[in-house]
């Protein structure tokens, strides 16, 4: 049985290698050289498109939880970063040319994995067998079209808006009151109230403040609906009191009035764990977001989970399009492994990679695959990609309030608790794994 990989990124590359792991013949098929996508300059697998970090390496961080896991799993991916860092303080910095080449070398290495240097147009016919789709954020425009024909329209989405997430527990809810728009009673939002003053100083940092320059192929025409917010704030002071900032249809409990514009904080997950700053989708650096959305009452010591982005990217609906094994529902021989299944950072396609690759060696395999407990960061990951979400389906990055909760009231101990857990059970994982390696090989 061979399986086919599609897109030799980091999530291609690390699928290809664990489906290997098995003992399955692995088709790789990568479309550079022969085609680049806008943002891809190198022959070599495993490209670093953009920063040539995996962030912190640090446990009190979720991504370091994640590269420690993959670590342990024996991903080829963080082994290549390992063996080409550079110096980054407590952060996983890698020189991405030594990087890329290591991976290919395991890719080209390894006797059951061959590479084809092509573009798919068209996802395969069941009749070749299993495939893994990992073409990433940039998937070529014929091959997004066979998934869009696939999938249906709605199912495929080219660009993120996205909003900053905050976790609950680093919020002032004295700051705060909770309230729906003209509803009576307990609202399902959390109201950050601001008067004049405050609202206008807000609006000149935003205007103000440093921007990120988008990619060349990034002239993205924004839809009315979905406008950052400095491109309200630039259209005159008042527009994002008329917009995501309106105070219409809420009274605050303190004050008895209707405040001069609020910023709402919507739930993210049904734990009530991570909070969104609705309609705050930016383009703000990521220092300028933390500094000036501290400014919202009740925000002043907010942790960050996510920050805003507005961006390209090609992503499924993944809750409602995929299986629990990451299959298309509507054609069960295609996975789909990384970012194009709303998981967003290196890291993050990797571990996505990874277990998709596992999932799809086991099924061939006719063995019933392990689903990752949501008690490690790989599985609150990929549960992240299969919970129906709240509202639309949106690309979010690892964090620890996806995971189980534990508890604990110190967030630091918390933290330390769950990485703890984490790491014990993907231990067990990995011995689970090496034992079906064995038996299956
Ligand atoms: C401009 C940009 C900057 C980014 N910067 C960062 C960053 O700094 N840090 C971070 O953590 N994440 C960043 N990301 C997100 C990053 O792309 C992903 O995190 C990660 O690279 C995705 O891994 P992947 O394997 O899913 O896709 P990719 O790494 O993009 O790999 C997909 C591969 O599929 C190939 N391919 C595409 N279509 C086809 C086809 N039809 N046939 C055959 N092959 C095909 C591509 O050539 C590519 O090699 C950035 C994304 C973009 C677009």
């Amino acid at each position: 049985m061979t399986i086919t990989v599609i897109g030799g990124g980091l999530a291609g590359c690390e699928a290809a290698w664990v489906v290997s792991s098995f003992g399955l013949r692995v088709k790789l098929i990568e479309m550079k050289p022969v085609k680049y996508s806008p943002a891809h300059k190198s022959a070599d697998l495993a490209e670093l498109v953009c920063s040539n970090s995996l962030r912190s390496s640090d446990l009190s961080s979720a991504v370091g939880l994640l590269k420690e896991e993959l670590r342990i799993l024996g991903s080829i991916v963080v082994r290549s970063a390992d063996l080409t860092a550079v110096p980054a303080g407590r952060a996983l910095a890698v020189d991405r040319e030594l990087f890329a080449k290591s991976v290919s070398r395991f890719i080209q290495e390894n006797g059951l994995i061959s590479v084809e240097r092509r573009e798919v147009t068209a996802i395969p016919h069941p009749d070749d067998g299993p495939v893994i789709v990992a073409t990433g954020p940039l998937t070529s425009e014929g091959l997004a079209n066979s998934i869009s024909d696939l999938i249906g329209e709605t199912g495929l989405s080219f660009y993120d808006a996205i909003a900053p997430i905050v976790t609950a527990d680093s919020l002032d809810m004295t700051r705060l009151f909770r309230a729906s728009r003209y509803e009576d009673g307990e609202g399902a939002y959390l109201n950050a109230p601001m008067d004049e003053q405050t609202y206008l100083g807000f609006v000149d940092e935003i205007i103000r403040a440093k921007k990120v320059n988008p990619h060349p192929f990034e002239d993205i025409q924004h839809f009315e609906g979905c406008l950052p917010i400095e491109e309200l704030a630039r259209r005159g002071p008042q527009t994002l009191s008329f917009g995501p900032m309106k105070p219409v249809g809420l009274i605050d409990p303190k004050t008895g009035r209707r405040p001069y514009a609020v910023v709402q904080l919507r739930a993210e997950n049904t734990r009530g764990s991570l909070y969104n700053l609705v309609g705050f989708q930016t383009k703000m650096t990521y220092a300028e977001q933390q500094r000036i959305f501290r400014m919202i009452p009740g925000l002043e010591n907010a942790d960050f989970e996510r920050l805003g982005s507005v961006h390209r990217n090609t992503y499924i609906d993944a809750p409602n399009a995929l299986d629990e094994f990451s299959r298309l529902i509507k054609a069960p021989h295609v996975f789909f492994a990384g970012q194009i299944t709303g998981v967003e950072g290196y890291v993050e396609s990797t571990a996505s990679g990874f277990v998709v690759g596992m999932y799809a060696a086991l099924l061939s395999k006719g063995v019933h695959p392990i689903i990752p407990e949501s008690n490690t960061a790989i599985g609150a990951l990929i549960k992240h990609t299969r919970d129906k979400p709240l509202k639309k389906y949106e690309p979010m990055n690892v964090n620890y309030g996806m995971m189980d909760e534990v508890s604990v009231r110190s967030k630091k101990h918390k933290k330390e608790l769950r990485a703890k857990i984490g790491l014990e059970s993907i231990g067990s994982l990995k011995i689970r794994l090496d034992e079906l390696r064995e038996q299956l090989r």
